[in-house]
């Protein structure tokens, strides 16, 4: 596809870089000028150097709601996104408000785990980019706020706050809000809530047209945008979703990750989401599982499909990826490096988690996994 770029292979012109944050009063780094925090702060996403990524311990009994970080201290001036005032949708002086809706993890500890991983971009977008403020709710919350929002990002099973928020979402949609899905919130089912979706966002997942299989996708080309700023070749065991429900002529979308699933993939049987015949009938062809959306009003869209896996994010493209079109979907500038992360270890991702580990959990599995992410 002309519009793609072979994606650079030199390390060092594709080098992301990871902001380390300090939020205590206590350190060392007070006593800099804020030119030099910036620079005592900065080093390689994959330096040996100890982690300092950013902990939150929170209570199982706790909801999402009164996790706003509305405590921490202001954001170092990694950035300063002077296009967040160019939006249409901008309030002078005012921060881009994108606000998260989460429905319960299902799918056992580390799986389909929409409160953990909304709870980890949150934070790192609060912390990181200036002129934006992220909140998490869950789908039992108050949900007014939504009426504030420049973009809303859900996550749930079964596409239901799809549709369950649908009356709430139809005039915000028309405002030009952003709106963000995430995994199964795309499958909604439902072939209203599916005709929305696609108008919205751009693309769902159609069953009996769409398949959602497990595998290893080796993502090697980007888009010349935003959203794939920053973003090196990389692979990503995933359930990654494919062969979605476009709007017409791919009008107003861009694919950000697309790969070649393999052709095993491709053979289930008939069935909402094993297998059909359109899927079969495009053996060897690539399929695009992240995108982004331009709705002919103005209003943007992005649909991802993997994060069915939850330690996933510990890759750094996957993670960098998701940031940037969050930012995107405001209005806001992304960095021309993509939105800086460090890379979180095992235990960093199992903070968020809303159950403890369970005793049959492979811990050296997983700590090899993750470490196999970066190569
Ligand atoms: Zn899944």
């Amino acid at each position: 596809m002309n519009r793609f770029i072979r994606a650079k292979s030199s390390r060092h012109a594709t080098a992301q870089r990871s902001i380390i944050l300090h939020p205590h009063s206590s350190s060392p780094n007070n006593n800099l000028t804020t030119r030099q925090k910036v620079a005592a702060v900065v080093r390689p996403t994959h330096s040996s150097a100890p982690a300092l990524w950013p902990l939150i311990h929170r209570s199982t009994k706790e909801t999402s709601a009164s996790h706003r970080f509305p405590k921490r201290p202001s954001p170092l001036p990694i950035f300063v996104a002077a296009a967040l005032l160019s939006s249409p949708l901008a309030k002078a002086g005012e921060p881009k408000q994108l606000f998260f809706v989460h429905g319960a993890s299902t799918h056992g500890y580390g799986y389909h785990a929409y409160a953990a991983a909304f709870r980890m971009l949150a934070r790192i977008l609060n912390e990181s980019v200036i002129g934006l403020r992220a909140t998490v709710l869950q789908e039992h919350d108050d949900l007014t706020p939504l009426a504030t929002a420049d973009a809303i990002v859900l996550g749930s099973d079964e596409g239901r706050l799809v549709k369950e928020l649908s009356k709430q979402l139809v005039p915000l949609m028309a405002k030009g809000i952003g709106l963000g899905c995430i995994h199964y919130t795309l499958d909604p089912g439902e072939p209203r809530a599916v005709a929305q979706l696609i108008e919205w966002i751009g693309g769902a997942y159609e069953q009996t047209w769409s398949v959602n299989p497990v595998w290893e996708a080796h993502f090697n080309e980007f888009p010349v945008h935003p959203v794939a700023r920053g973003l090196r070749p990389f692979r990503a065991r995933d359930e990654w979703y494919y062969h979605m429900r476009f709007a017409p002529d791919m009008k107003g979308i861009t694919p950000i990750l697309q790969a070649i699933p393999p052709e095993q993939t491709r053979q289930g049987p008939d069935g909402p989401h094993s297998g059909n015949s359109f899927v079969r009938a495009r053996t060897g062809m690539s399929e695009i599982v992240a995108w982004v959306y331009e709705r002919p009003d103005g209003g943007r869209g992005f649909g991802f499909t993997g994060m069915h896996s939850h330690w996933n994010w510990a890759q750094d493209s996957f993670r960098t990826c998701v940031l940037n079109a969050l930012v995107w979907l405001v209005g806001a500038e992304v960095p021309e490096n993509g939105v800086p992360s460090q890379c979180p270890t095992l235990e960093d991702l199992e903070v968020y988690l809303d159950t403890p580990r369970p005793e049959t959990f492979k811990v050296d599995y997983f700590r090899k996994l993750l470490k196999q992410m970066n190569p």
